[in-house]
C-alpha cells in the first residue's frame, strides 16, 4: 500500500517554507484546541510533521475561543518550520444561538445522561461539535483556502507518507477524505435522520445521483447490531480524522442542511456530532466516488486505529485486541462502506 497511482511526488525542495504560493495547494492542517491540550498538541505535531508536513511545510492553523497563550504559541511555532497561525473563533460562531431555549437544553441533557450520552451536560461540548459542522469553515482566515486536515490533540500518525495527499485529493477530484468508519450511539442523535428527510422532501435537487443513501441507512445490516437511529445506521466517518475540500462545507446544499439542522436544535436538545452530521450530508450531496479511504495513512484516536500493512509504519498496532477489547470491532463499520460504495 504505497501512494496511490499517479501521483506527483515532488520533492522537498518544491516544498520549502518561502516556496511560491502558487506551487502549494491552498491547504492548511488544522486543529481547533484548548491552551491546557498543550502536551497532546505538541506530540501530534510531532507525529504528523515526522511522517509528514516536513517535506511538504503546510501551514498550521489553531482555532480557540480563547487567545492562545504565549506558551502555546512558542512551543507549537517549534515544533515545525511552516507557518503556524493562532485564531480566534468569533463569539457569533461559537455562542449558543439565540433561538436555543437554555431550560430545555438543560432538561434535554439530564435525559441524555441518563441515556449514557457522554458530555451531554457539557455545554461546550456541544458547541465544539456545532462549531465543527457548521463554523468552522466560515472563519475569515482560513477564506482563501480550499483544502484542510483535521488534527486533534493526542492523536497519532504512524506510516511515512511521501505523497503530497492534498495535490492527492486535487488531482483525483476527492472531496473528503477518511480513515475510520464507526457507529455512533443511537441516542446521541435521534432526531437526526428524521430532520435530515424533512430538509430532502423539501429540497430533491440537493441529493446527489451517486449518493450512498444505502450505506447511510445500512438495508442489510447483520442482525446483532441494533444501533440504528430513526433509519439511520449512525456509521459515519471518524471526524477527527479528515482532509477535505472547503468547497463543500460552503456549497448551498450544505449551508441550507446546516442551518436546517440548526434551527431544529439538534446540537443542543440531542448531542449531534459533527462526524454524524458530516457524514450524512457527504453520504447525501457528494458522489461518493469523491470520498477517499486514506488506507496508507496509519492513525490513531484513542481507542481506534488504522493501520496498513505495511514497512513504512512504525508502532501501529493492528494485532489482535484482548477480549476485554474485543466490543471494539462492533464499533468498526468499514466493511459497510466497501460493502455500499466499494473500494474506488
Ligand atoms: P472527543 O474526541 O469526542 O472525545 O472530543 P475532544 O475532547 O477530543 O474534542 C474534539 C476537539 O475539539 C479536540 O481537538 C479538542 O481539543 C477540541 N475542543 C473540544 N472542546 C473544546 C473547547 O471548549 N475549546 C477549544 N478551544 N477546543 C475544544
Ligand atoms: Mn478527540
Amino acid at each position: 500500500t504505497g501512494e496511490p497511482e499517479g501521483v506527483l511526488v515532488r520533492t522537498s525542495e518544491d516544498y520549502a517554507p518561502g516556496m511560491k504560493a502558487s506551487a502549494r495547494i491552498n491547504a492548511t492542517l488544522l486543529a481547533l484546541v484548548r491552551n491546557e491540550e498543550l502536551e497532546g498538541m505538541l506530540s501530534a505535531m510531532d507525529d504528523l510533521e515526522r511522517t509528514w508536513n516536513h517535506k511538504f511545510n503546510y501551514p498550521w492553523t489553531f482555532f480557540n475561543e480563547v487567545p492562545f497563550t504565549e506558551e502555546f504559541k512558542k512551543k507549537t511555532q517549534a515544533k515545525t518550520k511552516a507557518e503556524c497561525r493562532y485564531e480566534l473563533i468569533p463569539r457569533a460562531h461559537w455562542d449558543m444561538p439565540s433561538w436555543i431555549n437554555k431550560d430545555l437544553y438543560e432538561e434535554s441533557a439530564k435525559v441524555l445522561l441518563k441515556n449514557d450520552v457522554q458530555y451531554a451536560d457539557k455545554l461546550s461540548y456541544h458547541q465544539m461539535c456545532r462549531w465543527n459542522s457548521g463554523m468552522f469553515y466560515k472563519h475569515p482566515a482560513i477564506a482563501d483556502m480550499q483544502y484542510y486536515w483535521r488534527v486533534e490533540p493526542n492523536v497519532h500518525f504512524f506510516c511515512d507518507v511521501d505523497y503530497d495527499v492534498f495535490r492527492y485529493m486535487q488531482d483525483n477530484n476527492k472531496t473528503y477524505g477518511f480513515t475510520i468508519n464507526l457507529y455512533d450511539s443511537p441516542a446521541t442523535v435521534p432526531t437526526l435522520w428524521p430532520e435530515t428527510l424533512k430538509f430532502i422532501a423539501e429540497h430533491p435537487e440537493y441529493v446527489h445521483e451517486n449518493n450512498a443513501m444505502d450505506w447511510l441507512t445500512d438495508k442489510v445490516r447483520r442482525p446483532e447490531h441494533n444501533r440504528k437511529a430513526g433509519g439511520y445506521s449512525t456509521c459515519h466517518f471518524w471526524s477527527n480524522f479528515e482532509i477535505a475540500d472547503l468547497k463543500f462545507w460552503r456549497s448551498k446544499a450544505y449551508e441550507d442542511y446546516f442551518n436546517h439542522l440548526d434551527r431544529a436544535g439538534g446540537f443542543f436538545y440531542e448531542r449531534w456530532g459533527d462526524a454524524p452530521v458530516h457524514s450524512v450530508a457527504l453520504g447525501l450531496f457528494e458522489d461518493a466516488s469523491r470520498i477517499h479511504w486514506f488506507r496508507d495513512i496509519g492513525y490513531q484516536h484513542i481507542p481506534f486505529f488504522n493501520c496498513p500493512n505495511s514497512k513504512k509504519c512504525k508502532g501501529c498496532v493492528t494485532g489482535k485486541l484482548t477480549d476485554g477489547e474485543s466490543f471494539l470491532y462492533k464499533e468498526d463499520c468499514r466493511p459497510n462502506w466497501f460493502k455500499y460504495v466499494g473500494m474506488n
